[in-house]
């Protein structure tokens, strides 16, 4: 969806601090983070909520998660962090201010 800030990020038509990227997802750092490491994690194909996912998402859901534990232990912050789902533009203001659009999903990985 070309409106959609994660989806431009995935295509690589806005830079990004890209920490991974395969077949399924892109990972990178916050644009404004609010945590020393603060990461997202987005799936490659435009999901607009964790609402819009059915159970034949389980493997991409599974992916993401997998995906911020092994991040956390790439960056070093295993030992404490936090795995957030936003779903809805409502759920996180923070969310919204960094990024303009709130109508996708992702893990977002933060670490004090
Ligand atoms: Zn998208």
């Amino acid at each position: 969806m070309s409106d959609c800030i994660f989806c431009r990020i995935a295509a690589g038509e806005v830079p990004a601090r890209i920490v991974r990227r395969d077949e399924n997802l892109v990972a990178f750092h916050d644009l404004a983070p609010v945590a020393p490491t603060h990461v997202l994690v987005v799936p490659r194909r435009h999901l607009a909520s964790l609402d819009a996912t059915d159970t034949g998402d389980r493997e991409l859901l599974g992916a993401l998660a997998e995906a911020a534990r092994e991040i956390a232990r790439e960056l070093g912050v295993a030992d404490g962090y936090r795995v957030v789902v936003n779903n809805g533009a409502s759920a996180d203001h923070t969310w919204s201010r960094s990024f303009g659009c709130a109508a996708a999903i992702g893990c977002r990985l933060s670490a004090w």
